[in-house]
């Protein structure tokens, strides 16, 4: 197989690439708008022109047609859609109509991004008949958790009748970035690590011999830490005190707490890590808190995860934020004295933009720059599905959501 189309479908924005493996080089596309009336197609082409094309009130569907029809002679062979909720799917899937009810089903976990993804699903269905077409999901690779780590402390039936339970999500990046960065250090996919992906939405992972053990997100993207516009935790009952204080009901509530909270929230300038970095240089105060609860809350993430490892080797920084700022790796490593990280603040300042690189002084656990590679991922992956290297594998689990 040579070319493997991506396709990352969100309600109203389709990301597309189109991995040319023989020419090793990526096609990548941005619909956005879909179904307004601003709907466009912006990208560059294989020359490096940048395209932009107004598509008025065009779907899902149109946007593809439109887009794909600029590949010209460079045609899919396979088709890998990044799916965000898997329920307790264990690995990537062909979509037969059978993983589309559990894509379906999973709704409710994930309401703003499955349905996206089967009409996705549906328009390449029809706009490629004959193309295999391959599910990976964000939380399949988090379904090596144990109990203790994926259950909450509610009661029982919430989850054997409600599937409430935590699930972890960036389950691609976290699968690359721990692999790629294990081969790095001498030790594929052995011994201890944490992953740190850093991005608008931000989630550490703790991996032992390749499988996640715990990760920080949960039954929804909202957990664990501060991120762009998510507050990560809060006390739960947050949202009575809102509702008894300030009369606001659970859609405001949760609204507030996915898209107005986090370095947004905190600052109250910008949910990009850049904007506030700059602010915070320029003494904006309500930016610097807003870098230090970031940094602090990140610590005391990994410093709780490494209870699922044996033993601690090392840390994988990636993400927009994780693989550029050597500010944010310095600040979060100062909160982790004790664990014996010694960063080397030469190797830490002159590591170049997007690239791979160890960081530490040589003491203590490890720490690298791994650049995630999630398309890459993806289509690595739809391979082995076609491929048949991936047999269907199902656990018991699969009951509660399938
Ligand atoms: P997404 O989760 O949408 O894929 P990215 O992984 O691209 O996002 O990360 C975006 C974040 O990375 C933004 O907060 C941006 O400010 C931050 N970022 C990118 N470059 C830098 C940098 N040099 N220093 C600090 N933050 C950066």
């Amino acid at each position: 197989m040579s070319n493997v189309l991506i396709i990352n479908c969100g309600s109203s924005s389709i990301k597309f690439a189109l991995l040319l493996k023989e020419q090793n080089f990526r096609i990548h596309g941005l619909a956005e708008n879909l179904g307004t009336p601003e709907a466009r197609i912006k990208g560059v082409t294989l020359g490096n022109q940048p395209v932009d094309i107004k598509i008025p009130n065009a779907d899902h569907k149109e946007a593809l047609e439109v887009g794909l029809s600029r590949l010209a002679n460079h045609k899919p062979d396979a088709i890998g859609h990044r799916i965000v909720h898997g329920g307790t799917l264990t690995q990537a899937e062909l979509i037969t109509d059978e993983i589309v009810d559990v894509i379906r089903q999973a709704t409710p976990l994930a309401p703003l991004h499955n349905p996206a993804h089967l009409v996705g699903i549906e328009a390449t269905k029809r706009l490629f008949p004959d193309l295999p077409q391959v599910a990976v999901f964000d939380t399949a690779f988090h379904q090596t958790m144990p109990a203790h780590a994926y259950r909450y402390a509610v009661p029982k039936f919430l989850y054997t009748e409600h599937n409430v339970r935590r699930y972890g999500f960036h389950g691609t990046s976290h699968a690359y970035v721990s692999e790629r960065g294990s081969e790095l250090a001498g030790s594929f996919k052995q011994g201890g690590w944490l992953t740190a992906h850093l991005g608008n939405g931000s989630s550490t992972c703790a991996i032992w011999n390749g499988e996640s053990v715990d990760t920080s997100m949960g039954l929804t993207p909202l957990e664990g830490l501060v991120m762009g516009t998510r507050s990560g935790d809060v006390d739960p009952s947050l949202h009575r005190f809102l509702e008894a204080n300030l009369g606001w009901d659970i859609y405001k509530i949760d609204k507030m707490l996915n898209s107005q909270s986090g370095l947004l929230g905190l600052s109250n300038l910008s949910n990009d890590m850049r904007t506030l970095i700059e602010a915070s240089e320029q003494g904006n105060e309500d930016a610097t808190l807003a870098i230090e609860v970031f940094c602090y809350r990140l610590a005391k993430s990994l410093a709780a995860l490494s209870c699922g490892l044996p033993r601690l080797d090392g840390l994988f920084f990636t993400g927009g934020i994780g693989e550029n700022s050597a500010y944010i790796r310095e600040k979060t490593l100062g909160y982790l004295p004790h664990f014996g990280f010694n960063l080397s603040i030469d190797a830490n300042n002159n590591l170049k933009r997007g690239t791979e690189g160890r960081i530490d002084a040589g003491t203590g656990p490890q720490i690298w720059v791994v650049p995630t590679d999630e398309e890459g991922r993806i289509a690595q992956e739809t391979e082995n599905v076609v491929n048949g290297i991936y047999t269907t594998k199902k656990t018991e689990q699969d009951a509660v959501v399938a």
